[in-house]
């Protein structure tokens, strides 16, 4: 055993040049990340300068057996928390052999929007709150849970502490320092309201960039679960019933949002989004209606309404943004599923570029 991790630790730079590149990118179901690796001469951080790669498709869901390939275009790198040394963990974006973006690239259409002059110009910010349930390897049930039956009810579990309280933190902090080391703008952990469901923070992060991020450090957060043999989900409503769900809520500023005058550009934003309430919905995460109860510190799926410090609204203003009469807004209606390509990009959009 010890032998083998000595050989996993191995650091590479004592005898070669030469760097692994883990090149990561989205399969069919939209959640399903997966990667493969590859030796470069050495290491290559300028994702412009990586070379191309192809996959198969047909095993993704995301091409017909007789034309398989899809194409690999690097798009952002990072330190590899678990190969560490020269090596990088490549987020790439996926295309035709003919160049066009498969159907499920959100990513490139995300980016068209962050590249308008418009949205450039704000210098949108993004700071997402990954929730995420952790689950019993064989049973599909969350950690700490008494298998077969239900823990206490909600109440003492939230940012708590002790052996019957809190469950999978060792998970959590090697997740939150992987992060750090990868270069991801982690902006913090906590337990959540029900056991065995935890968050982190990414942000914030400009434009495409939080996209990108929030995916490696979900990516980083699977391979760390894996290797301790517990289940990673995303479910947006894991255990129905009297049990929070998990959300992904999305802070949001722009450059006037942030500057004086700030919060008349905060409350026209907010309209916007409101006469989208449903479009928006629609691209927030599957199984959402789940969730979006009304009750658990959300909103009914089918009412939109924003207030200051109100945990039961769609979108939610800070006391602080209110009293400096600039800052930011929380858009609490997206589930831990949801691509935050299409999330962030959307808010963006109509926020920005759409006239009602
Ligand atoms: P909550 O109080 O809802 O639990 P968190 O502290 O978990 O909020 O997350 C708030 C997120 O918003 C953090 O990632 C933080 O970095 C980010 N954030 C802070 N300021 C801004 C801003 N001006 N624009 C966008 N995001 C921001
Ligand atoms: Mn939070
Ligand atoms: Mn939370
Ligand atoms: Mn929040």
């Amino acid at each position: 055993m010890s032998l083998l991790s000595d050989l996993v630790n191995l650091n590479l730079s004592e005898t070669t040049e030469r760097s692994i590149a883990e090149y990561i990118w989205i399969g069919g179901s939209g959640m399903d990340l997966r990667s493969k690796a590859r030796t470069l001469p050495r290491r290559i951080s300028d994702p412009n300068r990586l070379p191309t790669w192809n996959y198969d498709g047909s095993s993704t869901g995301q091409a017909p057996g007789e034309d398989s390939e899809v194409i690999l275009r690097p798009r952002a790198t990072f330190p590899d928390p678990f190969r560490r040394g020269n090596n990088n963990l490549v987020m790439c974006d996926a295309y035709t052999p003919d160049g066009v973006p498969i159907l499920t690239n959100n990513r490139y259409k995300a980016a068209e929007i962050f590249n308008h002059p418009d949205v450039n110009a704000e210098e949108t910010w993004f700071g997402i709150e990954q929730e995420y349930t952790l689950l019993q390897k064989h049973v599909k049930w969350p950690l700490g849970w008494p298998v077969g039956g239900f823990p206490g009810p909600q109440g003492p579990y939230y940012c708590g502490i002790g052996t019957d309280k809190s469950f999978g933190r060792d998970i959590v902090d090697a997740h939150y320092k992987a992060c750090l080391y990868a270069g991801i703008d982690i902006s913090g952990i906590n337990g959540e309201v029900m056991p065995g469901q935890w968050e982190f923070q990414v942000g914030p992060a400009v434009g495409i960039s939080a996209g990108d991020q929030l995916w490696v450090a979900r990516y980083i957060l699977e391979r760390i679960t894996e290797i301790a043999g517990v289940v990673l989900s995303f479910d947006p409503k894991p255990i129905p019933g009297d049990w929070n769900g998990a959300g992904a809520h999305t802070n949001y500023s722009t450059k006037s949002m942030r500057t004086d005058g700030g919060y008349e550009v905060i409350k026209k934003a907010i309209d916007k989004l409101g006469l989208r309430h449903d479009r928006h919905i629609a691209a927030y995460g599957e199984g959402n209606e789940r969730r979006l109860t009304g009750k658990h510190e959300t909103a009914n799926i089918k009412t939109f309404k924003w207030g200051v410090a109100d945990r039961g609204a769609s979108i939610r203003v800070g006391r602080d943004t209110e009293r400096d009469g600039k800052g930011y807004f929380e858009d609490r209606r997206p589930a831990s599923n949801m691509d935050p390509y299409v999330v962030t990009s959307m808010i963006a959009e109509t926020t920005i570029l759409w006239n009602p």
